[in-house]
């Protein structure tokens, strides 16, 4: 319940919050986007076909490319393509064949102890996604007896779901992650090198901020979704494949445990821990949101950990519970002057 209510106003209360931190009068003006990077000036495309199962540091580069280039990312839907209509709707898929991940794209000059910032400058996802419930997972799988799914058509910014139900589209992308520090991890879950972060805020115009282990980082990405709840709470988001523009930059020397994504109002930690420990997630995404307080922005602890109680927005990106895997938490920090961006560095 308490995780319920944390994330109600949250978008509103932080636009008000930096208006009013940074003396506007009036309301922002509308986004133009006139310099919206286009996918027609990417400098590099890869395609679906080139994706792995895992995160490592033993897959070998598909791309290459240098910071600040523009790169036109294709990926898959989690269950790579295999769900197409009422027929194979509810086609039993396994794990290891789940949330391919396209890349690894390798960044020149990425070194172990930097960070790798990914900005998603747009998201095209196709026209028709999928959402499934299956008996053992999500928080009412007790009252789940048979599997099911509900397919979405996605146009022009609108989805679809039933002659009584549409809603705007606000693609994410579920998998984001780099090498990790060691061993081969799975697509499925999330962790410090990012991985299944699953968190909805990972979408247009958010910087994903993730810790380099590898020389080169070796970036990959997938498991898009159309739209996904706070929480994600039957186990799938809108399900859907799609293309990315994305490009990166290197952050020397700066680092984090876990990765944080940043869009135009807030910055958020993730906290990440096993299925059953949600406290444990929670305690993670508020120490990685005190730690950038303390040593970025010359908070001392007691104001960091107080700020975080009174501005900071504390809530599940993902919370598949009871289930499998990860449960992921988000720290979500409002971009007041006093602490106007994660790192405190040019
Ligand atoms: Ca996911
Ligand atoms: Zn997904």
């Amino acid at each position: 319940m308490i995780l319920l209510a944390t994330g109600v106003g949250e978008g509103l209360c932080s636009h008000l919050r930096e208006k009013t931190a940074l003396g506007k009068v009036g309301f922002r003006p509308m986004k133009q986007n006139l310099n919206k990077p286009k996918f027609s000036d990417a400098a590099h495309y890869l395609s679906r076909d080139h994706h792995n199962f895992s995160f490592s540091s033993a897959h070998a580069p598909n791309l290459t490319v240098t910071p600040g280039e523009l790169i036109h990312v294709q990926t898959w839907d989690c269950y790579m393509g295999a769900i197409t209509n009422p027929e194979n709707a509810l086609l039993p898929i396994p794990e290891e064949a789940i949330n391919g991940a396209t890349g690894p794209i390798y960044v020149v000059g990425a070194e172990p102890g930097d960070t790798l910032s990914v900005t998603i400058h747009d998201i095209k996802p196709g026209p028709r996604g999928v959402a499934r419930t299956y008996p053992g997972s999500g928080q009412l799988q007790h009252l789940v007896h048979e599997p099911f799914a509900q397919f979405f058509d996605v146009k022009d910014g609108l989805i679809t779901m039933n002659e009584k139900v549409s809603f705007p589209s606000s693609p994410m992308l579920g998998v984001i992650g780099v090498a990790p520090a060691s061993g081969d991890i799975a697509t499925m879950p999330a962790g410090k090198h990012g991985g299944n972060l699953d968190n909805n805020l990972n979408g247009i115009g958010a910087t994903v901020h993730l810790p380099v282990k590898h020389p080169g980082a070796l970036l990959a990405l997938g498991d898009m979704h159309a739209s996904m709840g706070d929480g994600e709470i039957c186990g799938t988001g809108i399900e859907i494949g799609g293309d990315v523009l994305i490009s990166v930059q290197l952050i020397k020397g700066t680092t984090t445990d876990y990765p944080v994504t940043e869009t135009e109002d807030v910055w958020v930690t993730h906290g990440v821990s096993d299925v059953e420990d949600i406290p444990g997630a929670l305690r993670i995404a508020c120490e990685e949101a005190a730690k950038l307080l303390v040593h970025h922005w010359g908070f001392t602890f007691e104001e960091a950990f107080i700020f975080l109680s009174v501005q900071g927005n504390l809530g599940l990106a993902q919370a598949v519970h009871p289930g499998q895997g990860t449960v992921i938490a988000k720290m979500v920090v409002p971009k007041l002057a006093a602490c106007p961006k994660p790192f405190n560095v040019i």
